[in-house]
């Protein structure tokens, strides 16, 4: 997902309101994300589409502190596998918290936020987070 800077109102909008769509396996009934077409658990095919609740907790995480070149300046931040409510892992960057300040069992939800700008014309890219819920 890419957008340009002057992004209007209306789409910041929109984007406060991101559904997390994952997938859910009719055979097994796992949840996965992001949606794909076989079930990386019984592998059946044909998974539905599903909204995945945004709530979750940390069961891992790692502290980055030696980033590639394209989120130079942003270390050190947080990558944990977070596992929704119902089971479905999904690897994301931590957002509102410092390293120090991360703990595995910790409850998060789901935001959206910028993930990282491009070149001098500043394309920002937004991606999905995960923030300590308060
Ligand atoms: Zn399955």
């Amino acid at each position: 997902m890419v957008w340009a800077r002057s992004v209007p109102r209306a789409w910041r909008e929109r984007l406060k309101r991101y559904r997390l769509v994952g997938g859910k396996c009719p055979a097994c009934g796992s949840l996965v994300y992001p949606h794909r077409l076989v079930c990386p658990y019984c592998g059946h095919e044909g998974l539905e589409e599903v909204e995945l609740p945004r709530r979750g907790k940390v069961i891992s995480y790692t502290v980055i502190r030696h980033p590639p070149s394209e989120f130079k300046g942003l270390e050190p931040y947080v990558i944990a596998v977070v596992e929704l409510e119902g089971g479905a892992r999904v690897l994301a960057q931590l957002t509102d918290v410092e390293p120090g300040e991360v703990e595995v069992g910790m409850e998060v939800e789901a935001v959206l936020r910028r993930y990282r700008e491009q070149g001098p014309d500043g394309v920002i890219e937004y991606g999905l987070k995960f923030r300590p819920v308060e």
